[in-house]
This record gives C-alpha cells, structure tokens and sequence, in this order.
C-alpha cells in the first residue's frame, strides 16, 4: 500500500472533520426548518441535528476507507464524495453514511441488516458499532470483493450474502436495524416486516428525485416515516420482478 497508516490517520481525521462541518451546516438547516414547521421536527432528528454521535465519528475515523476503493482513486478516499467502485455503483459519500448510521441509533447488541454490500465500507463501519452485520449485494464480484476486504481486515463479525437485497433475509430476522444503500421507488414490503418492533429503517425512496426515508416500527407493529434530506442513491434492482 503506498499510502502508510500514519498518513491514512491524519487523512481520516481531516475527512472526519469534514463530515463534521457538513452535519453542522445540515444541523443549521434542519432547525431553521423546524422554525418554520413550528416545532414539528421529530425526537431522533433533533439528536441528529445536534451533531453525529461521537461513537459514530470514531468508527468513521478507524475504517480505513482507501482500502475500500479502487487502487486508482486511492488518493481520493479521504475525500468526503462519493467515488465509483465499477459495476456501474458507488462507495457512498462518508457524511452520508455517517448521517445513515447515527440515524439508526444502534446499541451493541443491535441485529443490523444492510442492502447493498458494494465496496463494504458501510457494513464495516457499522462492524465497529455492533455485535454483528448482515449485509446482501446483488452483484456477485462486488460482495465476494468486499468478502476479501473483509477478510483482510479481520471483519468477522459481518455475514454476506449474495442475491436481492429487497427481500431482506428472513432466517436472521428479526432485525433491530436495516440499512439500505439503494433506492427503490417504494420501501419494500418484507423490510418492514423484518424490522423488530422497536427497529428502525433507513432508506433512500425515489427515482430522479430521491428523499431519505427513517421508518419507526413501534411496539404495535405501527410504523412512523419521516422525511430526513433529499439524496442521490443508486436504483435498487429487483432481480425477479414480477411480470407487468
Ligand atoms: N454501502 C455501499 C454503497 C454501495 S452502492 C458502500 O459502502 O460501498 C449500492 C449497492 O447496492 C450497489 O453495490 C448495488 O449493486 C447494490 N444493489 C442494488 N440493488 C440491490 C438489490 N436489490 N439487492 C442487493 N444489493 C443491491
């Protein structure tokens, strides 16, 4: 690796630092607007409008994210940007991911499913804050890369699988928490199903025009969705839809 890890610390810290500035500006955002919709703004959004979690920071910081890009964008992975890992897919913006995983509030303990594995990087962060990952990539060379990813980092508390993320994984549910790092034109029916009363869901909804969805499943199994941020995220691909 032509990059030392010393040198990756100090890019990490400066990336972190950045998502930072990034949540602060999102936190101005969302209390003017709260302003505006005269205190409508819900319990989890105001903690997040507070700033990230200082864990989440941390985990984002000790993931070395070159390790998750392609050998020639590596001087670019500690930019806070999206950068294309082939296939047609991204690795996601770190304030992004940083935003996604503060979202879902995770204990230790925490069951987390993830969809939409790509380069890894997500399902490794969220490997530092919980007991165990499960995440599904429906692009067979991208999920066994991130296996080998994994691997080499001694990740072994993260479980791959390779198919349609949209249908969850219905022998590990429930699930306290599901990530999804694709969008699909509407939140897919067995997510919900699968999220533990008490979960939470975090998902980009749309096609041009993409909106940040947080799903709440209260104790009786009602859910409540919140708009977060308008975002950019990859389709989510169905590999057997039904005929029209
Ligand atoms: N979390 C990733 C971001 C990957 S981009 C990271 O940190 O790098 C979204 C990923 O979702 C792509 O790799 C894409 O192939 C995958 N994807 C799209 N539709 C899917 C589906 N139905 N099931 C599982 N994965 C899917």
């Amino acid at each position: 690796m032509s990059i030392s890890d010393d040198e990756t610390k100090a890019l990490r810290d400066a990336m972190v630092r950045e998502v930072e500035l990034m949540a602060a500006e999102y936190a101005r955002a969302q209390r003017s607007s709260r302003e505006d919709l005269h205190g409508h703004a819900h319990k989890r959004g105001a903690r997040s409008a507070r700033g990230l979690a200082p864990r989440v920071l941390a985990a984002l910081s000790a993931v070395p994210r070159h390790l998750f890009v392609p050998p020639d964008l590596v001087p670019d992975a500690y930019l806070n940007r999206p950068l294309p890992i082939g296939y047609g897919q991204t690795i996601s913006q770190p304030f992004i991911v940083a935003l996604m995983t503060d979202l879902l509030d995770l204990a230790p303990s925490d069951r987390v499913l993830e969809i939409g594995t790509g380069s890894g990087y997500q399902a490794a962060v969220l490997a530092r804050l919980v007991d165990t990952v499960f995440t599904i990539e429906v692009v067979a060379p991208l999920a066994e890369r991130a296996q080998r990813t994994f691997a080499d980092l001694g990740l072994a508390n993260i479980r791959t699988r390779i198919g349609d993320g949209s249908l969850g994984w219905p022998e590990e549910a429930p699930f306290d928490a599901i990530l999804v790092a694709a969008a699909p034109a509407e939140i897919p029916a067995p997510l919900i199903q699968q999220l533990a009363p008490g979960g939470r869901l975090i998902i980009p909804v749309g096609g041009k025009s993409q909106q940040l969805i947080l799903v709440e499943k209260r104790r009786d199994q009602s859910t409540v969705l919140r708009e977060i941020i308008p975002v950019c995220f990859v389709p989510l691909t169905r590999e057997a839809s039904p005929p029209d």
